[in-house]
């Protein structure tokens, strides 16, 4: 049997239509959700995230204001211009593009976002308050992967998650999000061995790593729920993710493609994030 599709496209469009109404409610109410983007030199795969973030934005009538800055700006004037939108009211959410050049340091910067502000949720208070099981903002991409396996109506409490990847903005959250939800957790990485020995005892396979096509039909148990977050740029041009696509479909149960599959679901978690940023700032304002 082949593996069912867990569009992450069709998700996020209709997760995107409900996330409208709330911005039109919260517009009528008068306020209006606005994000701001820094984007720190000219890596295409940047300019281009950026471009979907943006559009994604627009899409749900949230106001994105784009702030581009060549390579070359020093650290301390990053720092400033992130203080100056910490204290400008019409901004409820901050995002800073990674990675960021190598003068720069990228935790300093994310920790200069204030909390409040951080919808990327990448700041040490997020992290701490999400490992904790307090209100925090989720950092987008495992948010966007948590409610992509449950679309699909599985119960996860006791089931078996194996992450392969250990980054701060993917592996090591997306982990700690399923252990909230009662899943046994293993994580992987590049010093891991025998990986295959360990993937295939996945029920829920979550694959982080950025090599393409590194898990084949071997490294994966009949049936098991494969999710994609891998994007690689092929020479001739084209996207694919970090599992071979045509050979895991005919083990898993279900997978994620790649495109179309986490990238949009991380983008609209982003959204989530934003209009949440400005609930709470209006919630505060009256109380
Ligand atoms: P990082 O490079 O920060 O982390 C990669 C992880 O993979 C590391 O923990 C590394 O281990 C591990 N790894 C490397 N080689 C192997 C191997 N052979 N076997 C097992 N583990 C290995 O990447 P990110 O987490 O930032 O991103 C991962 C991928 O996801 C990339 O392709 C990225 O483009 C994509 N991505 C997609 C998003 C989306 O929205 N679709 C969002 C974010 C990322 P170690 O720690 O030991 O070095």
């Amino acid at each position: 049997m082949t593996a069912q599709i867990i569009s992450g496209a069709e998700l996020a469009k209709e997760k995107r239509m409900q996330l409208a109404k709330e911005v039109e409610q919260l517009k009528r109410e008068g306020i209006e959700p606005g994000l701001a983007v820094i984007l720190v030199g000219d890596d295409p795969a940047s300019h281009s995230y950026v471009k979907g973030k943006q559009k994604a934005c627009a899409e749900v009538g949230i106001r994105s204001t784009l702030l581009t800055f060549p390579a070359t700006i020093t650290e301390e004037f990053l720092l400033e211009k992130i203080k100056e939108l910490n204290e400008d009211p019409s901004v409820h959410g901050i995002l800073v593009q990674l990675p960021l050049p190598k003068h720069i340091n990228e935790l300093k910067v994310i920790e200069t976002i204030s909390p409040e502000k951080d919808v990327d949720g990448f700041h040490p208070i997020n992290v701490g308050r999400m490992m904790v099981g307090q209100k925090a903002f989720l950092p987008c991409t495992p948010h966007g992967i948590l409610v992509m396996v449950k679309s699909i109506g599985v119960d996860i409490a006791g089931k078996h998650v194996v992450v392969v990847g250990r980054s701060n903005i993917v592996g090591k959250p997306v982990g700690q999000l399923f252990l909230r939800e009662h899943a046994t957790v293993t994580y992987c990485h590049s010093k891991t061995k025998d990986l295959a020995s360990i993937t295939r005892q996945a029920d829920i396979l979550i694959v982080a790593v950025g090599k393409a096509r590194l898990i084949g039909a071997e490294h994966v148990k009949q049936g098991a729920i494969v999710i994609d977050v891998g994007v690689n740029r092929l020479e001739n041009g084209k996207l694919c993710g970090d599992v071979n696509f045509d050979e895991v479909k005919e083990v898993a149960s279900y997978i994620t493609p790649v495109p179309k599959g986490v990238g949009p679901m991380t983008i609209t978690m982003l959204l989530h994030n934003t209009i949440e940023a400005a609930k709470e700032r209006a919630h505060r304002e009256v109380h």
